[in-house]
């Protein structure tokens, strides 16, 4: 064995509550994107490996499904507690692999215990109905069941949270569960199934396959899978929908973003400014609700732009798990040779980059840096407004009126996020009631997801109907079954009750 074959570690899956190495001799990377280290070999499972996991996954429903909702809720705050117990683990992991800050790496982990807190409150969300009477002597009830083995595919840009936007809800709801990690990050999920190994749940009620493609596809075509989350690009959201759907599974698909911030004349400038910031080059751009065009309106162009710059040249690049850091990497060097393609071809387009990260100065690592990247005189039918570009890059366009702020936000095919800057009230009012899109910000730069809340875009940045976490998570990891029901011998209907006396 070599010194680097002793050093990196081959990821295993996990399968019927046991580390199983995967089949396929193929593997891939992973690498740390700050200093291009890397850290591990992820395996690309084949269909035997999934299928391994899916028979798992439907020997443990029955029993799991069988123990009490309420004793499920409490695996579930033991859950809290591990994770809780190892957050700060956590938030280095997503890090090191995926090269946000740490900052941003603790408030991703804050956010992915926050879905398991709400899944605790199963025993109250999972309630059905009844009505009494329905009919004379007759009553109608509406209970809800477990679907069954349930799938997701999840992106590169949220290691922690994103596969927790459905894993506690599926299983605190009586599903079991086979998770498909992005093979760029997947060692935050690998910490997150040794912590719930660690955890009294039964084998096979969660279930984790690493890999690509292939064991995407086979999830969208295996019969013994029941309800499909998918979160990730467009392209790839429409497939998993569309043959998903084709082989009659309950699917989710959350797809890509533009997401727009409109700011008015009378915004308060600096805290807008520190919320356009946030939310365009937190995360190095690579969030779906990262704001990466910002629509002036008016005379705000002015009272923004060079403040906005000049707190961008401020920014520091450099690797996430240095506190200073203030922009990480970018996932890897193809996408940050992506991302610098883009600005070239805005540029040539037209537009000025008034802050161009192309070439980040500084004593930086061999990793793949991107600056932050401020394109002014941006026009709605360039590709820098119409295309996710998914890094530090922010578009500027201007407009005349909140009419035409609304129309330019309207005309993207996508519809994940949008945000109003601004202290009218009536402003608010119109733009919340007509913008097309799943997510309103108002003077908040990253209207980002809320556990108790259901969360997803409009239009191509989401196709289906039940949207994640939230009331929705309920909806989706349940069917419906109303019963019907009268006792011949249960001598209502006298009238008995209501003598005065
Ligand atoms: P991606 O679509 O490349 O990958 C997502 C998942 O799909 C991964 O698990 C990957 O293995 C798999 N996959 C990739 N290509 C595939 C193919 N051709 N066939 C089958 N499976 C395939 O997305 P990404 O680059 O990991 O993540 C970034 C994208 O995700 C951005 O577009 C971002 O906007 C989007 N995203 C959306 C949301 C949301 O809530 N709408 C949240 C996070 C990320």
């Amino acid at each position: 064995m070599t010194t680097t074959e002793t050093r990196v570690r081959l990821l295993d899956n996990y399968v019927g509550g046991r580390w199983t190495a995967a089949s396929s001799p193929e593997t891939l990377p992973v690498t740390n994107p700050a200093t291009g280290e890397t850290l591990a070999r992820v395996p690309l499972s084949s269909a035997p490996d999934l299928d391994a996991a899916v028979r798992a996954a439907r020997e443990a429903l029955p029993a799991w499904r069988a123990v009490s909702v309420i004793e499920r809720g409490r695996r579930l705050f033991a859950l809290r507690q591990a994770l809780d117990a190892r957050r700060e683990d956590l938030a280095r992991s997503v890090t090191t692999e995926m090269g946000k800050t740490l900052g941003d790496a603790r408030a991703e982990v804050a956010r992915m215990i926050e879905m398991v807190e709400c899944a605790c409150a199963v025993p109250t969300t999972m309630q059905g109905r009844i009505l009494e009477d329905v009919s004379r002597n007759v009553d109608a009830e509406t209970v809800r069941q477990p679907v069954g083995v349930c799938a997701a595919i999840v992106p590169f840009n949220f290691p922690a949270m994103v596969p927790f936007w459905f894993l506690p809800f599926a299983i605190a709801c009586g599903n079991t569960f086979v998770l498909k990690p992005s093979e760029q990050v997947p060692l935050t999920q690998q910490l997150a199934f040794e912590i719930l190994d660690g955890l009294d749940l039964p084998p096979g009620v969660v279930n984790l396959v690493n890999g690509g493609r292939e064991v995407v596809e086979g999830i969208l075509d295996h019969p013994g899978i029941d309800a499909v989350s998918f979160v990730g690009s467009a392209p790839v959201a429409r497939l998993v929908y569309e043959r998903s759907a084709k082989a009659g599974k309950r699917v989710q698909a959350l797809g890509g973003a533009k997401n727009h911030m409109v700011v008015m004349p009378d915004a308060v400038i600096d805290k807008t400014v520190a919320g356009i910031i946030g939310s365009a080059f937190g995360a190095a751009g690579q969030r779906c609700m990262a704001g990466s065009v910002v629509v002036t309106v008016g005379e705000a162009h002015d009272r923004l732009v060079p403040s906005l710059r000049e707190a961008t040249e401020r920014l520091t690049v450099g690797d996430g798990l240095d506190e200073s850091t203030d922009v990480g990497p970018v996932i890897s060097e193809g996408a940050r040779d992506r991302i610098r393609a883009a600005i070239d071809r805005a540029a040539e387009d037209g537009a000025e980059p008034v802050v161009d990260g192309r070439d980040p100065s500084g004593d930086l690592p061999a990793g793949a840096y991107v600056g932050p990247t401020i394109l002014d005189g941006v026009r709605p039918d360039m590709e820098a407004a119409r295309e996710e570009i998914f890094g530090p890059v922010l578009s500027v366009i201007q407009t005349g009126s909140l009419d035409e702020a609304i129309e330019v936000v309207g005309r993207s095919r996508f519809g994940n996020g949008v945000s109003i800057f601004t202290e009218s009230g009536a402003a608010v009012r119109r733009f919340r009631h007509e913008v097309q899109a799943g997510m309103v910000g108002v003077n908040i730069g990253v209207a980002a997801p809320v556990a108790f809340f259901p969360f997803s875009g409009w239009k191509d940045s989401f196709l289906g109907d039940l949207h994640a976490h939230g009331g929705d998570a309920v909806d989706f990891y349940t069917r419906k079954k109303t019963v019907t029901s009268r006792w011949f011998s249960s001598g209502q209907g006298s009238g008995k009750y209501f003598v005065e006396n």
